[in-house]
């Protein structure tokens, strides 16, 4: 399996590297900023040869225009936000397969946080970066789609296998769980992911990657019954 890193950045964001050992491709998932990426890079030996990009919000992007004058690594991102985004070498749209070295990710086109974000699905290693769509027990404003597009996006992400890792690029869990938990009080698995969120807090650890299987037990946005449930828990949250 490739490796899979974490890094932190900003006051909450999270980049993502994965590292595939038998070609020697990296890719970094939305570089909030280059600095601590290329830290890990050189402290691990890799070379960075992709820069994966969600959608266009600058705390996704910030660090790209550094990375790839840096290590000259080819930039992917939406073929339908190539104007705010940066410059892109591979523009992609639903379906679309990204490759690096020997790991291919399926594009799935998430609009709801915005109306071009996109999610990279690494089928093979089971792994899905979704930027700002789906956090551990919350999910990603609606800063420009409408509710039932978010929902729609949802959907697709929650019909993944329940083991897919669910790479987030916010470290959101503790305040999305303080709101879960208005909703369903009575959901033990909601209840036992707080103790575990609670614990791994208090000692500073990342509560993310989180999975499929453990978002479709606790999550109520993932497990609104439909769009207009999913629309009024939407608006409760952002009065919350
Ligand atoms: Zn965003």
């Amino acid at each position: 399996m490739p490796d899979l890193i974490q890094i932190s950045a900003l006051s909450d964001n999270y980049i993502y590297l994965l590292h595939d050992e038998a070609s020697g491709a990296t890719l970094v998932v939305d570089p909030a900023e280059a600095e601590p990426v290329l830290l890990s890079l050189r402290q691990r030996g890799w070379t960075l040869t992709h820069i994966l990009l969600t959608h266009h919000h600058n705390d996704h992007i910030g660090g790209v225009a550094e990375l790839k004058a840096a290590t000259g690594a080819k930039v992917v991102g939406a073929a339908k936000d190539h104007g705010r985004l940066p410059k892109l070498d591979q523009a992609v749209m639903d379906g679309d397969s990204v490759t690096v070295g020997g790991m291919t990710a399926q594009v799935l086109e998430t609009p709801g946080h915005t109306v071009g974000h996109i999610c990279y699905w690494f089928a093979d290693q089971a792994i899905l970066f979704c930027g700002d769509t789906l956090f551990s027990l919350g999910c990603g404003r609606l800063f420009e789609g409408t509710a039932q597009q978010m929902w729609n996006s949802l959907s697709r992400l929650a019909a993944l296998p329940a083991a897919a890792k669910v790479c987030c690029a916010h470290e959101y869990t503790a305040a999305n769980g303080r709101f879960a938990a208005t909703i369903e009080p009575e959901n033990q698995a909601l209840r036992d992911r707080l103790s575990q969120v609670a614990s791994l807090r208090e000692q500073d650890l990342p509560t993310v990657p989180s999975t499929i299987g453990l978002e479709l037990a606790s999550n109520p946005f993932l497990r609104a019954a439909d769009a207009q449930t999913f629309a009024d828990i939407r608006r409760r949250k952002d009065t919350f």
